[in-house]
């Protein structure tokens, strides 16, 4: 192959999100998106993740000798290097981040490379990838909430997942607005970013018992697998966690720990396509399913890729962020998105001039 790796080129922006969120644990008013293209040849491959900043400087700085001069077909030994290379940065968070997004910048300029749709080179297993909406934060009030819940609906999005972690009593009352809104069709899952005990979230998940909540994700810290477990085995919901997980061996321990019904993990996150396509094999091993964590369009053709795909994540804002700097983002129409077998690589096109006044490093 003679078209070696020439560029890595990363960019960090910031979108203030359109109203304050927060969940159980956390709040935030802004959202910033690291952007990583990585020229071979006549083309150039997208990754991106959420995170710092610093990812940016940590992908120039690090990375990016690592991966010039590379054969771009060998997304394996690339992505080898940047682990190697990382060793005494630490992989969790932002060498993790940084080698996620390089990594689906490697995957989607070999397949442009190659001329095919991404999930065509990583070889599909579905036509449509079935997707969640997401949101729900504590910061709305009880008419953004319904809103938001109503706009999927309009979407025919099956499936819905709301914030908790406030008072029982306002979650109970959120979680009654939900399923009052969504009528007895809709799934409907709860997230406590890991803000309660083991004893209060199987107290909390007895209240909420006939409101028929299909998934309950981080009840407890999601660190705490021995904890996870203990709500798994006393409440009727999904128990699910792994959205923080930077690497194989992380979700391998969640996994043997049997702390989840379905396993999460986040591309953007976990070290790429690359490390997903594992964790997913390792979450076939044990008889679960896997659902993507946020970031869509990043996942969907690697989730159209994987035999036990539970579902990806509408999230709000990165919906949003993705709508704004992409061209040729995919439909959530019906509830799935679907691959497009016409476009090369992820069938995105960077916006360049729209994200420019976003722009922070
Ligand atoms: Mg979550």
């Amino acid at each position: 192959m003679s078209d070696h790796i020439k560029a890595v080129d990363v960019a960090a922006y910031t979108v203030d999100t359109d109203q304050p969120e927060a969940d159980g644990t956390f709040r935030w008013t802004s959202t910033t998106i690291v952007v990583v293209t990585i020229s071979a040849g006549d083309q150039q491959g997208l990754g991106w993740t959420y995170g710092p900043a610093a990812i940016a400087d940590f992908v120039r700085g690090e990375l990016a000798e690592v991966l010039i001069g590379r054969d771009p077909l060998d997304v394996p030994a690339a992505w080898s290097a940047m682990v190697g290379a990382i060793r005494n940065a630490g992989r969790p968070g932002v060498a993790g981040y940084a080698i996620s997004a390089a990594d689906v910048a490697l995957w989607d300029v070999k397949s442009r490379l190659l001329g095919i749709g991404l999930h065509r080179l990583l070889g599909a297993a579905r036509e449509a990838v079935p997707i969640y909406g997401s949101g729900g934060f504590l910061t709305y009030d009880d008419r953004t909430l319904r809103e938001q819940l109503e706009s999927w609906a309009e979407q025919h999005i099956p499936r819905a997942k709301i914030k908790i972690g406030d008072t029982d009593q306002r979650d109970l009352a959120r979680m009654r607005q939900a399923r009052e809104v969504l009528g007895s069709d809709c799934e409907l899952y709860v997230d406590a970013n890991g803000k309660y005990t083991v004893k209060q979230a199987i107290r909390l998940a007895r209240c909420f018992a006939e409101l028929d909540i299909r998934w309950f994700e981080e009840p407890v810290r999601s660190d705490d697998l021995a904890g996870l477990r203990q709500v798994r085995r006393a409440v009727a919901p999904e128990v699910t966690a792994g959205e923080y997980g930077c690497d194989l061996v992380y979700f391998q321990r969640m996994c043997a720990a049997e702390s989840v019904d379905c396993l999460q993990a986040d591309i953007s996150r976990c070290g790429g396509i690359t490390e997903w396509l594992r964790i997913a094999a390792v979450a076939a091993a044990h008889g679960l399913q896997l659902s993507g964590h946020c970031a869509p369009q990043l996942h969907a053709h690697a989730a159209a890729a994987i035999p036990n795909l539970r579902h990806l994540e509408w999230f709000h804002d990165h919906v949003r962020i993705e709508r704004r700097f992409f061209d040729g983002v995919l439909d959530p129409a019906g509830g799935a998105l679907v691959p497009d077998d016409l476009s090369p690589g992820n069938g995105l096109v960077f916006k360049t001039a729209d994200a420019e006044p976003y722009r922070v490093r």
